[in-house]
């Protein structure tokens, strides 16, 4: 039996994995991506089997539960197994699922932490999620509820944070709006949107809670955040975006 490796590839950019990481993915039998890493990522594994598996693959939804049985069946067959997820593993990637299936036929899994679309998008932004002052927590949140799951909480969570980080949640912009703005959060409150964290695409938008709706109406090409808070108050842009730094 192999051992099977949640490799967090970060937000996009090639040299924004993990050293550990990119040892482990230089060392895999077989890797296993998801649509949001990008392919010169793959670069790193030149000796692996490649699986690409994950949402926007093919234009068709791959099942977990086949994802799930992909990792046993690769597991079985090889001794270095990579399954390497966008961002962290841990936030919004369905890791607790892939380590349960496994764990369930004795096959052990680790974690390999990444940087999460939330970091990569303040980075782009060029602000600090707790501003001295501002801010004193971070909800990572997501409006979405997925197939089979009942509703979440996620108005209270955000409504009540400092700073918030909304994944997946740019086509129900309008939704979002109207939900956060019954909740008692004021119009003016600053939203940011950062599409393609990270990669050279990277495009940011400015709303407030009152103009957010017009977020679903932007045509967008990569995956998009939305962050919102005081921290995002207008200021003097004097900052160096991530990717300049490269
Ligand atoms: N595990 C991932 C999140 C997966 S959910 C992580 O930790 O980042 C997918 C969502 O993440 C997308 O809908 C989008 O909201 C966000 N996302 C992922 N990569 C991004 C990027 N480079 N820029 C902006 N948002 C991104």
């Amino acid at each position: 039996m192999g051992k099977v490796y949640l490799v967090g590839a970060g937000p996009g950019a090639a040299d924004l994995i993990t050293v550990r990481g990119m040892r482990l993915l230089a060392r895999a039998d077989v890797v296993l991506y998801d649509a949001l890493v990008e392919p010169e990522m793959l670069e790193y594994c030149p000796q692996a089997q490649l699986i690409a598996v994950g949402k926007r693959c093919a234009g068709a939804a791959t099942a977990q539960r086949f994802i799930n049985k992909t990792l046993l069946d690769c597991a079985a067959r090889f001794g270095t197994v990579v399954r390497l997820k966008g961002g962290d593993p841990s936030l919004f990637g369905r890791a607790q699922e892939e380590i349960d299936a496994l764990a369930a036929h004795g096959i052990k899994a680790e974690i390999v932490p990444g940087v999460t679309a939330a970091l990569a998008a303040a980075a782009e932004l060029g602000v600090s999620l707790t501003e001295r002052g501002v801010a004193r927590n971070v909800v990572f949140a997501t409006a979405r509820v997925g197939e089979g799951e009942t509703g979440s909480d996620w108005v209270s969570a955000v409504a009540a944070a400092d700073t918030a980080v909304l994944y997946m949640g740019v086509r129900q912009a309008a939704e979002i709006a109207a939900a956060l703005t019954a909740a008692g959060l004021a119009a003016s409150t600053p939203v940011r949107l950062v599409e393609s964290a990270s990669r050279p695409d990277c495009r940011e938008f400015s709303f407030t809670l009152a103009t957010l709706p017009d977020a679903a109406q932007l045509a967008l090409s990569g995956p998009a955040i939305l962050l919102l808070g005081d921290v995002f108050r207008a200021r003097a842009a004097l900052t160096t975006p991530l990717r300049a730094a490269a």
